[in-house]
């Protein structure tokens, strides 16, 4: 089941702000509501509260600057991982703000969201474009240089059927890496598959509203165990 009308209420909220995107915590959200795994996330408006939610998700955590001019937050110092007792919580929510108004004086700064801190699996990353000519397009790569350096990466256009999903996934020379070798176990490509059909669906109900989305990183593990979306960004049209 999904919740259509959460993410509705999502994207309408952006544009009551005037904003033309939605923020992380907001994008998870509207990932969750078509079934994908992702942090528990809030945004948290003072460090006393972001202690109070560290608390709630337990330690360690992540925290990030949550700013709409700010899209990637790590160039801007504003990411902060395995943060473990509640002075670092206090002390990064405060060094988070402050890296972000050097970075862009003018940016106006939300908040900071504390989340869940994810143990590492393997990095994939699902996207999706508009082709002038195709409409809503779904790209599948692994993460960091297999992406950036090497471009091995597949397209599927939308609606997609599991078929093209699994071929997606298969298709890239990465793929080794997600069978695993070396003694490694083979990562969960059900999990990956399912994450695409449920990106391929929430991207064609949301057409006229979405205009590119990029989740990256997604952390897989081991067959079985499943994935979680630990970054996501959605453009609106
Ligand atoms: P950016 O906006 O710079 O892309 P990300 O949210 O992707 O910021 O965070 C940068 C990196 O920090 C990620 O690629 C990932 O390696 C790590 N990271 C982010 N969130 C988490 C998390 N919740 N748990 C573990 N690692 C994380
Ligand atoms: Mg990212």
């Amino acid at each position: 089941m999904v919740n259509r009308a959460g993410v509705e209420e999502i994207v309408a909220k952006a544009r009551a702000e005037g904003r033309k995107g939605l923020m992380e915590y907001e994008a998870k959200k509207a990932l969750e509501a078509y079934g994908i795994t992702t942090t528990k996330t809030s945004l948290t408006k003072t460090a006393d509260e972001a202690v109070k939610k560290a608390k709630e998700f337990g330690y360690p955590v992540v925290m990030k600057i949550s700013s709409p001019e700010i899209t990637h937050k790590s160039d801007a110092g504003g990411v902060k991982v395995g943060l473990k007792s509640p002075e670092e919580v206090k002390k990064s929510f405060m060094e988070i703000v402050e890296n972000a108004k050097k970075y862009d004086p003018k940016a106006t700064v939300q908040g900071v969201i504390v989340q869940e801190y994810a143990a590492t699996g393997r990095e994939v990353i699902v996207g999706m474009i508009k082709d002038p000519t195709f409409g809503a397009t779904l790209m599948f790569g692994l993460g960091g240089v297999f992406v950036e350096v090497l471009k091995d990466v597949s397209f599927r256009v939308t609606p997609l059927t599991r078929r093209d999903a699994e071929e997606m996934v298969k298709e890239i020379k990465g793929y080794k890496v997600l069978e695993g070798f070396r003694g490694e176990p083979p990562a969960d490509v059900n999990a990956i598959i399912d994450a695409i059909m449920k990106i391929s669906q929430l991207s064609a109900d949301f057409e006229k509203d979405f205009s590119e989305m990029d989740v990256n990183p997604i952390f897989v593990y081991a067959a079985g165990k499943g994935l979680k979306a630990v970054d996501a960004r959605i453009i609106l049209t």
